[in-house]
């Protein structure tokens, strides 16, 4: 699905006043493609995958998936969230078919592919374990699944890996790249780690210091098919690194 947004700001009304999160943010996001926005804590990223979600309303400016307005949450938009939520008291199976369940729509078919997602991803030996069972990773691939349950055509994704330890995030960043890749997803990926951003993107938007502007987009052309882990490492991938890090301008 192809997204424009087009000129969002958005300012929220606090008690102690205004705060002007995101202005004039302009960029768009290509079908099946993957884009990461990068920006410093506090930018309006989360705030802008809000808006995203349908679940904020910019006070200026509007998002449009496939020419359609966004005016609230939408089946079309599937959201992964910071931390991977699974319930310890279900086991994985019912995990990954709480969405269809809470919507009323778990058919036969509905768990049929379910079953399929968890087979074609190495997870179905697991289908009754509880999610205290499971490693990092595999936690993250179940998140990831019971999302695309819904079968949304967008992916949001805020900061999905943060829980993760340095060596299991890398693994991972790459395999849901993959399967994101793999399913004709549309993501948005929002992290605060560059060569996060650098090894699973098709494009990056650097926004700058609250209120989030854009202050430059990155098409990685010359990294085009090739994988996460690849990427990491070469030449173009650093060239680009230090680039988005002047950009940044991150103090210490
Ligand atoms: P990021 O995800 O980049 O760290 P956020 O989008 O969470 O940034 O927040 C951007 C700014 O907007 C921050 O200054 C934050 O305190 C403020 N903000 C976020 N949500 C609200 C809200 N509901 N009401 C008031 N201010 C908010
Ligand atoms: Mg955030």
């Amino acid at each position: 699905m192809h997204i424009e947004i087009d000129h969002i700001s958005m300012t929220y009304q606090s008690p102690d006043g205004e705060v002007e999160a995101l202005r004039d943010v302009c960029f768009s996001v290509e079908d099946r493609s993957f884009v990461s926005i990068v920006g410093p804590s506090g930018c309006g990223k989360s705030t802008l995958l809000s808006i995203l979600a349908g679940l904020e309303h910019p006070t200026e400016g509007e998002v449009r998936v496939d020419g359609v307005p966004i005016r609230g949450p939408t089946e079309k938009i599937g959201f992964m969230p910071q931390r991977d939520q699974l319930f310890e008291w279900r086991s994985i199976w019912r995990n990954v078919l709480l969405g269809p369940e809470v919507r009323g729509d778990n058919t036969k078919e509905r768990r049929e592919m379910v079953r399929t997602l968890l087979s074609d991803y190495a997870l179905y030996a697991f289908r009754d374990s509880s999610p205290s069972q499971l490693s990092g990773g595999m936690r993250q691939r179940c998140a990831l699944i019971r999302t695309l349950a819904l079968e949304p055509g967008v992916l949001l994704l805020d900061e999905p890996f943060s829980a993760l330890d340095y060596q299991t995030r890398l693994a991972v960043s790459a395999d849901i790249a993959r399967i994101i890749r793999q399913k004709g997803k549309t993501a948005i990926l929002v992290t605060h780690d560059i060569s996060e951003a650098i090894s699973m993107s098709d494009r990056i938007v650097v926004l700058s210091h609250r209120p989030g502007t854009v202050r430059a987009v990155h098409d990685l052309t010359e990294l085009h098919g090739i994988g996460p882990m690849e990427r990491r490492g070469s030449p173009a991938f650093q060239k680009r690194f230090n680039q988005i890090w002047e950009e940044l301008d991150v103090n210490v």
